[in-house]
């Protein structure tokens, strides 16, 4: 908690600084040994095997944390057909709506401790974890229950019918979110569910775990199982699974794409991404700026969704590339657990090392790199808000996902010129667009082919919009009615 003194102090030598606001760790509980969730209970990995989840701000260990074998996929899988089979299914479904309404309302009796959590395990900063991660996975779970007894009239015409086992695999960048995005609608159709974490960030779905037990629901209806890419891929491979619902990096995508052709399993990937900001010389600059800043650098650039690439009006774009330097150098970037952080620790050193290298290449590529500059604490991971001008299409920092807070700027002179930049790349998750003219937003919008199109602001979020990708960005959507389709069949 912040001691009340000071909210801002000035320093002579960098301009003002706010005094440290830490959030406070006292009513945190995380246990030493994490189990696996399977059937109800907390129990032990068959193989006896645990690995280490650390804080990246300051490379201590937070927990450690089953790692599951094919034996307990199968345990997992078992318990969660069993709980189909003879509970989930045949309850009523205003029933199954009032169970997952009680998740909803325990995670957000328990949002600051989840909030607290979320931020040491994955590095963000609290004022993302606190101010979006744990209210949208609540109202996922509150949008979701409010479908489970409606779910007949979703469908005009079809009478849907749950697909039975869910397994579900899930990234590092919105832990809790995610959990949400994927356990929300499955069990409201009616669905069971096997639930993988990140290895580098399970806590918080740990936690989860605790509140369903809280909220008691039947053993075997979610079931959650840490480990690494081998788990994930028992996971897939299970024969006993009808659907996979998969989100992280595109790679993999294809791994579990190929796993899964050839099989009758349903799925949905919510792959990679690489969005275009396009601002036009008519937007709001100041706003538009705050936009960029928002779009790539808080969340140190670890949204899917990111508007990695800038694409500005060639009459702007020295005035918004110098409004952009002057924001960056006022960018707080440090303790995830500060109130004032913008931008907190790199998820792993694996990460950052992925980041540090895409910031030599596109130098080396012929890039004109900046960099606020600014002190990082000497612990933990960390990267500074990153721009690089002078680039060209064909530079790989342009075309690949870095997943980092690195911003590549392009300009343009002609809307058509921006679109067919916009597009020219594998991905299409989404994209954003800054402008005065309604016509232009529209124009944008239905040419560029991406899931979403932010219109003068970005990456905001609501459970009963859709989500997910056009291209190699996936396959499938999340969120809305859309995300319910995901989970039925229909007859
Ligand atoms: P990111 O690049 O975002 O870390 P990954 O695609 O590597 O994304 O990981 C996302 C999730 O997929 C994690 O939970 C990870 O353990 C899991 N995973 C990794 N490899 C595989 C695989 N071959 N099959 C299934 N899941 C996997």
């Amino acid at each position: 908690m912040s001691d009340g003194k000071n909210a801002i102090k000035l320093n002579y030598d960098t301009g003002w600084e706010y005094a440290a606001a830490p959030e406070s760790t006292d009513h945190i509980n995380i246990n030493d040994r994490y189990e696996l969730f399977i059937d109800g209970k907390f129990t032990a990995p068959k193989s006896g095997a645990y690995f280490d989840t650390i804080n990246p701000a300051n490379e201590k260990t937070l927990a450690s944390v089953a790692q599951a074998s094919k034996a307990d996929v199968n345990r997992a899988v078992k318990a969660a057909r069993g709980a189909y089979d003879n509970v989930w299914s045949k309850m009523k479904a205003a029933e199954r709506g009032k169970y997952i309404y009680r998740i909803a309302r325990i995670i957000q009796e328990r949002a600051r401790e989840f909030a607290v959590i979320e931020s040491m395990d994955g590095g963000k900063p609290i004022r993302e974890a606190r101010d979006v991660d744990i209210p949208l996975a609540a109202a996922h779970f509150f949008y979701y229950a409010g479908w489970a007894d409606k779910l007949d009239y979703a469908f005009p015409q079809k009478t849907p019918k749950p697909l039975g086992v869910a397994g579900q695999i899930i990234p590092w960048n919105f832990p809790l979110l995610m959990a949400a995005w994927k356990i929300a609608p499955a069990l409201a159709c009616g669905n069971t569910v096997v639930l993988k974490p990140a290895e580098t960030t399970p806590l918080t779905a740990l936690k989860l775990a605790e509140v369903i037990q809280a909220a008691d629901l039947p053993p075997g209806v979610v079931n959650i199982i840490t480990g690494d890419g081998s788990t994930g891929a028992a996971i897939v491979d299970h024969d006993d699974i009808d659907k996979v619902a998969f989100t992280g990096s595109t790679d993999v995508g294809r791994i579990i794409q190929r796993a899964l052709a050839g099989t009758d399993k349903k799925y949905t990937l919510e792959l990679g991404g690489k969005a275009a900001n396009i601002i036009f010389e008519d937007a709001p600059i100041d706003q538009a700026v705050e936009g960029i800043v928002n779009a790539i650098f808080f969340n140190q650039g670890h949204v899917c969704c990111a508007g990695s690439r800038l694409l500005v009006q060639e009459s702007v774009a020295k005035e918004v590339i110098t409004k952009l330097k002057e924001r960056m150098q006022t960018l707080v970037v440090g303790d995830p657990l500060d109130k004032n952080t913008d931008i907190g620790a790199i998820n792993s050193a694996a990460q950052l090392e992925r980041i540090n290298d895409y910031l030599a290449l596109g130098q080396k590529e012929g890039a004109e790199m900046y960099q606020a500059g600014g002190k990082t604490p000497k612990k933990g991971y960390w990267c500074q808000p990153t721009l690089f001008t002078d680039v060209a299409q064909s530079h790989r920092v342009v075309r690949e996902e870095i997943f980092g807070p690195v911003l590549a700027i392009q300009t343009f002179r002609t809307l058509d010129e921006a679109v067919s930049k916009a597009n020219n790349t594998q991905y299409g998750l989404s994209g954003g667009v800054w402008t005065d003219k309604g016509a232009k937003i529209f124009k944008v919008g239905q040419n560029i082919r991406a899931g979403v199109i932010w219109a003068n602001t970005f990456n905001k979020f609501d459970p009963t919009s859709p989500f997910g990708g056009y291209k190699e960005s996936g396959v499938g959507r999340e969120g809305g009615l859309h995300g319910l389709s995901a989970y039925v069949n229909l007859h």
